[in-house]
């Protein structure tokens, strides 16, 4: 092997080396910073490989690329808000499924063999399915577009067709690789199919769908890799493509739901009967809760997806401080699901600073929780849902949740009495040692702060 040759694949080995050790650090809210860094940095490290490997004359264009893409993704990751993290994710997601049907319609120019044609049909099967999908989740969570589930009759049969379409027009090009019109229909129909995948699934799911759709979009550049020979792009889409269906199966094991129910079920979207609660709703005022609170030795805070829409995460740290100044023992208590992405709630916090060992799993609080002596739930709704513990007949019995109703007293704080994402009733709201602090969490919070300071 030539030195340059021997160089270029030393790079990939070492940027492979770096996104395994990147996504390990990015398993700990403490070193994911650093995850996030190495692998940047392996990323860049195997595009200047795999460009000198390639053989590229033009290097204009792509340090043209360069600066835009750097330029728009910085820009994008400091303008977006916490709460339209999803979407971003959606829209790199699919950028990424677009990138690797590219590569590989502009590899058939030099394909030779039929493995090289079957990987570069992957590429684009899956590349472009991803890159609508991902549009169809970005627009329905950024509310673009409605985001209920879309179901007619005859749907299944509609899909199916289309299935059968990819496949044969997948098969014909690969025996016809020259006749392009086998090419158009594969192209056409994956992007048909993102869509029909994506529609009859609840604004509320996508989430789970984004990361089976970033798992999609690895598996794609993996064929890509193969498509174009090249080991890094193998490797890292391997990676992505794994990482992407584990992230998918914690998720629904989170929600004690199977994937075949997040992706046909269009649950969250039609909101079952409600189920009658026993008990009654007993409000809390500020200056009420300031004194509960003023008195207690052991708090814990479960926030939710209010917390994020309220943007209270700064208030909070500072209302944590304040009690820690008081010589409260102050824990967070972070349910897998909470918030509409996975790591939501850390996300939030780590932006205010909030200590990493304050933040506790769901399996790590639960067994303190009857020692706390308030638990504060601020816009948290299903994940504290005793329902799925007690009663058998609810949507989300199983669920794990975090048991706020074993602690002494809980304060609820949301704005009103509507339900969460899953859409039922939380009979956490009407137990005995439950008390609802309505209003919007960020002014809660900053009413006990002031509370505190007079
Ligand atoms: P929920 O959606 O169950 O509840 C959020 C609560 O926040 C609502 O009850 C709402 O009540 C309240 N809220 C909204 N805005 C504010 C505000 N400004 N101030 C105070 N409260 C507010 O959220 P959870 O985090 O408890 O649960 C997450 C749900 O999302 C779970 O069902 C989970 O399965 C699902 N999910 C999560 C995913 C993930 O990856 N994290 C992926 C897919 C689904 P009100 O309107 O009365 O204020």
């Amino acid at each position: 092997m030539e030195s340059t040759q021997l160089l270029i694949q030393l790079s990939y080995v070492v940027a492979a080396g770096l996104f395994i050790y990147g996504l390990k650090l990015l398993g700990s809210a403490g070193t994911a910073r650093r995850g996030n860094l190495l692998s940047a940095i392996a990323m860049l490290l195997a595009i200047v490989a795999a460009l000198l490997d390639q053989g590229i004359v033009e290097y204009q264009w792509i340090l043209i690329g360069f600066v835009l893409g750097g330029v728009i993704g910085a820009g994008a990751a400091r303008l977006v808000q916490m709460t339209s993290m999803p979407e971003m994710v959606a829209l790199f997601n699919g950028f990424g499924g677009m990138a690797s049907l590219l590569v590989g319609v502009a590899a058939i120019a030099t394909a030779t063999g039929t493995f090289t044609l079957v990987t570069i049909v992957l590429s684009i099967l899956i590349g472009g399915l991803t890159f609508t999908g991902s549009m169809v989740a970005y627009g329905k969570l950024s509310e673009r577009i409605g985001s209920a589930a879309i179901v007619f009759s005859g749907q299944q049969i509609v899909n199916s067709l289309i299935v059968l379409g990819i496949l044969a027009s997948a098969v014909m090009f690969c025996i016809e690789p020259a006749n392009a019109q086998w090419l158009y229909l594969v192209i056409g129909l994956s992007l048909l199919f993102g869509i029909m995948a994506v529609i009859p699934i609840g604004g509320a799911d996508m989430p789970v769908v984004i990361s089976l759709l970033n798992s999609y979009s690895g598996l794609a550049a993996c064929a890509a890799g193969f498509a174009i020979n090249n080991n890094i792009l193998i490797v890292a889409g391997s990676l992505v493509g794994a990482s992407g269906i584990i992230l998918t199966q914690i998720m629904c094991k989170a929600m004690n739901r199977s994937l075949s129910n997040v992706l046909f079920s269009g649950f969250g979207s039609a909101g079952g009967p409600a189920e009658k609660v026993e008990g009654e709703i007993k409000p809390i005022s500020v200056d009420d809760a300031y004194y509960i609170l003023e008195a207690a030795s052991n708090v814990a805070i479960i926030p939710g997806y209010g917390m994020a829409v309220a943007q209270a995460q700064h208030v909070v740290k500072e209302l944590t401080e304040i009690l820690e100044k008081n010589g409260t023992e102050v824990n967070f208590g972070i349910h897998p699901v909470a918030g509409r992405m996975p790591g939501h709630m850390n996300v939030l916090l780590a932006e205010a600073d909030v200590p990493y060992d304050q933040l506790l799993e769901m399996d790590d609080i639960n067994p303190r929780m009857e020692n706390v002596d308030v638990a504060i739930v601020i816009g948290a709704n299903d994940v504290v849902n005793p329902a799925a513990r007690e009663s058998e007949g609810s949507p989300i019995y199983g669920m794990p949740v975090i048991n706020v109703d074993h602690a002494r007293t809980v304060f609820v704080l949301k704005r009103s009495m509507a339900s969460g994402f899953a859409g039922i009733e939380n009979p956490l709201f009407y137990k005995d040692n439950t008390r609802m602090l309505f209003g919007d969490a960020k002014e809660s919070i900053g009413g006990l702060i002031r509370e505190f300071g007079n």
